[in-house]
């Protein structure tokens, strides 16, 4: 006999949704996390008053009622929408790309047809199917917006060329022949009122929570429950036997400034090369903090990949999702262990596709 029925290694939005539903299921369940805290790269911790996402953003959107529904057990959600706003050099733009970007960009646009006749003439340099990035891009927007607000940006967060990217990275952006700056198409959006940390203890109410311990460095815990569900790198898991796969990771810098408003902005994003940053994340702006005479602003440094970092992004191009691919084969001789999220799964999934997955597993488990 086990001790438990499964062992979930990992307390991300992955993790915390089998708990939640497995232990409704009547099973006994373990939760470990390397970390010294739950929700992985959600966690929130109240600063000031103020909500910081430390490990980087998050705006949680989704199309699945589903989904909605679920997470909307855990937390009330408010009504934030994400309207980022790009700066490039001396010029500041509206994101996504929509009707405000264009009348920008070119001054003598006004209407749809005036932004499509500049696209479409600019788009003729790409005459076949776009296979990188870059001739995606341009394709999109024409190349006057991909100079000013994509290849920079773009370049700095994956450390690579364009040209050397994936195509499906930027269509996770909306382009939109309407004035508005809404960046997310999906039907629902909001951030959970009082932090997703909030969210996802309510989602491990009740079940056992070990902190602090690392599935990688003890061998034992493979044996302390019937099934195990995975959430932490695939490579990793096998020991990197395979060779490394590869990810990016974040340096977050830190202010609390004595200033009410700083950017007048959730997230403002800095397109241009010469700024080392990608972004700044303004936090009280996600939950509307008021009365509050202090603000906290994160500077978001993308870098390279080490051992040992923190694992932020996959990168999914076909050298990586080739070897990705060879060890989800492994993963599925694995005998009643899960792999999933970010991580298990090597895939640039956003919160939803993470809850969603999550939720499958436990129907068919
Ligand atoms: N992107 C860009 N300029 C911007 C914002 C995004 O070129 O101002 C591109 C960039 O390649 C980025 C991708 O769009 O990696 C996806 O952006 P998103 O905001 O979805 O990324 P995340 O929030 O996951 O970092």
């Amino acid at each position: 006999m086990k001790k438990y029925d499964y062992l979930i290694v990992g307390s991300g939005l992955f993790g915390a949704t089998c708990a939640n539903l497995l232990s409704k299921k009547g099973n006994k369940i373990l939760v470990i996390d390397k970390r010294n805290n739950i929700g992985g790269n959600v966690y929130t911790e109240n600063i000031e008053g103020i909500n910081v996402h430390k490990y980087g953003a998050h705006i949680f959107h989704t199309s699945d009622d589903k989904v909605w529904e679920y997470v909307n057990n855990f937390a009330k959600l408010n009504r934030f929408t994400n309207s980022p706003i790009a700066i490039y050099k001396d010029e500041v733009y509206n994101l996504p790309f929509n009707m405000n970007t264009f009348s920008k960009i070119w001054k003598d646009v006004f209407t749809p047809a005036d932004a499509l006749r500049h696209i479409e003439e600019e788009k003729q340099e790409i005459k076949k199917e776009p296979k990188n990035l870059e001739e995606q891009a341009i394709s999109l927007v024409g190349r006057t917006i991909y100079e000013k607000l994509i290849k920079e940006y773009t370049e700095k967060q994956w450390g690579k060329k364009c040209n050397e990217l994936p195509a499906f990275i930027i269509k996770r952006l909306p382009v939109r022949f309407t004035y508005d700056n809404n960046y997310f198409d999906d039907k629902y959006q909001g951030i959970p009122i009082g932090g997703y940390t909030k969210m996802v203890e309510n989602m491990l109410e009740g079940i056992e929570i070990k902190l602090n311990t690392d599935f990688s460095s003890d061998k034992s815990l493979k044996n302390i429950a019937n099934k195990i569900i995975y959430t932490g790198a695939i490579d990793e898991y096998f020991d990197y036997k395979l060779g490394e796969l590869e990810y990016r990771t974040l340096k977050f810098e830190n202010k609390i400034l004595d200033v009410e408003n700083y950017q007048g902005n959730a997230v403002v994003n800095f397109t241009s090369s010469n700024v080392k940053y990608t972004r700044i994340i303004e936090h009280k702006h996600f939950e509307n903090v008021e009365n509050n005479p202090k603000t906290i602003i994160t500077y978001e440094y993308p870098l390279k990949y080490q051992k040992n970092m923190e694992r932020y992004y996959t990168v999914n191009d076909e050298k990586n999702n080739l070897l990705a691919k060879q060890y989800k084969e492994l993963a599925s001789k694995e005998k009643n262990v899960y792999f999933g999220g970010r991580l298990g799964n090597y895939k640039y999934y956003d919160m939803d596709d993470v809850i969603k997955e999550a939720m499958l597993l436990c129907e068919n488990i």
